[in-house]
């Protein structure tokens, strides 16, 4: 067993020399993937993502398709080369879950209903994992959805904070969500100031709380910023010709 890391040292600054309510550097590129409808890869320090989405489109098996909206499916997975340990290829308890939770967020903020009897399928593959995967991963479907040309209310911009050493911070990384006392990932469609993902682990007061939730507003709307121009690089090419 190793020995637990000093996660705020005497400065002030977190184990990787952040302040408290930094990111860490962010990367993002949309239209990755040449046979996806929609693609992007987000990187959020070494945790790094890819997106893909296909559709609107007729599903293979019909059975499943609702005659009021697209039906939205979801896979986030962890590749077995993602993590320090080779992680099993097959779905775990832990994947499925996010899963879910991932395809929830991206329902309330696609405009399902103007596609009646059509599939929307969106893939997660963490390439490599340090932290703040699932919001990683929602940031870059949201992107990849707008890749594909599919219709929303906003974007979704997500990251975690947490609680180390008793301190709120911005952001957390692998070793924060291993040895913090909290951790609380949250999805936000900016403009439009919605909730659509939060979940917390560990304890927080009250007021730790509403300095997280600050905290993550402050984040969002960078990574909110990222978003746009990461869309408009790609996009702009089009619009200047
Ligand atoms: P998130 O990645 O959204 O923060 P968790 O809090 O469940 O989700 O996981 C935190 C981190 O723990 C992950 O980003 C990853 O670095 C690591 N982790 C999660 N699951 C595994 C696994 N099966 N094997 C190795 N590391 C893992």
């Amino acid at each position: 067993m190793s020995s637990r890391p000093t996660l705020i040292g005497e400065n002030g600054l977190r184990h990787d020399h952040r302040r408290p309510d930094e990111l860490r550097p962010i990367k993002m590129e949309v239209g990755v993937l040449k046979n996806a409808d929609g693609s992007a890869l987000v990187e959020f320090g070494n945790t790094k993502v890819i997106a893909a989405v296909y559709g609107p489109r007729e599903p293979p098996a019909k059975y499943m398709l609702s005659p009021e909206k697209a039906i939205v499916r979801c896979r986030y997975h962890m590749a077995p080369f993602s993590t320090i340990e080779r992680k099993s290829p097959a779905p775990s308890r832990r994947e499925i879950e996010l899963s879910k939770v991932i395809r929830e967020a991206l329902e309330s903020a696609i405009f399902t209903e103007l596609f009646p009897r059509s599939a929307i399928d969106i893939f997660i593959e963490v390439l490599q994992a340090d932290g703040g995967t699932r919001t990683a991963g929602l940031t870059a479907a949201s992107l990849a959805l707008a890749d594909a040309g599919v219709p929303m209310r906003d974007l979704i911009a997500a990251v975690a904070v947490g609680k180390v050493d008793g301190v709120i911070v911005l952001d957390i990384d692998e070793v924060e969500d291993e040895y913090g006392e909290a951790d609380m990932p949250i999805g936000i469609m900016p403009s439009i100031n919605q909730v659509v993902l939060l979940q917390l682990n560990g304890v927080m007061t009250r007021e730790e709380f509403d300095i997280a939730m600050d905290l993550a507003m402050k984040g969002v709307s960078e990574i909110y910023r990222l978003q746009k121009e990461a869309l408009s690089k790609k996009y702009m090419l089009y619009t200047e010709e």
